[in-house]
C-alpha cells in the first residue's frame, strides 16, 4: 500500500489551489480537478515538495506508475504512463 502524498499549497491565496490533487484509484483521475494524474496542480505540488531532491520524485513517482500500470491494465486503459508519470520531472 502506498501512502498517499501529503501536497503543500502551490498558492495559498487561491481557493482551487488550496485542495490537494490527489490520485482516486483505480482509473488515476485526480480527485480535485478530474484531469489524469498527476494533473498540473499535483505536478507543481509535487516539485515544491520534493524540489530538493528530484531523484526521490522520479523513485517515488516510478513506484506510482507501476501501481498505476497493473490497475489501469485490469480496465482496460490504455495510457502511455512514462510520459505522464515521468517525463515531465
Ligand atoms: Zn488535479
Amino acid at each position: 500500500m502506498t501512502a498517499s502524498p501529503r501536497l503543500p499549497r502551490p498558492n495559498p491565496g487561491d481557493s482551487a489551489a488550496d485542495r490537494t490533487h490527489l490520485p482516486m484509484r483505480p482509473l488515476w483521475g485526480c480527485g480535485t480537478c478530474r484531469a489524469e494524474w498527476p494533473c498540473p496542480a499535483a505536478r507543481a505540488a509535487l516539485l515544491i515538495e520534493y524540489r530538493e531532491n528530484l531523484v526521490a520524485l522520479r523513485v517515488y513517482l516510478s513506484a506510482l506508475m507501476t501501481e498505476a500500470d497493473a490497475q489501469l491494465s485490469q480496465v482496460n486503459r490504455a495510457s502511455d504512463l512514462y510520459r505522464r508519470f515521468l517525463a515531465w520531472v
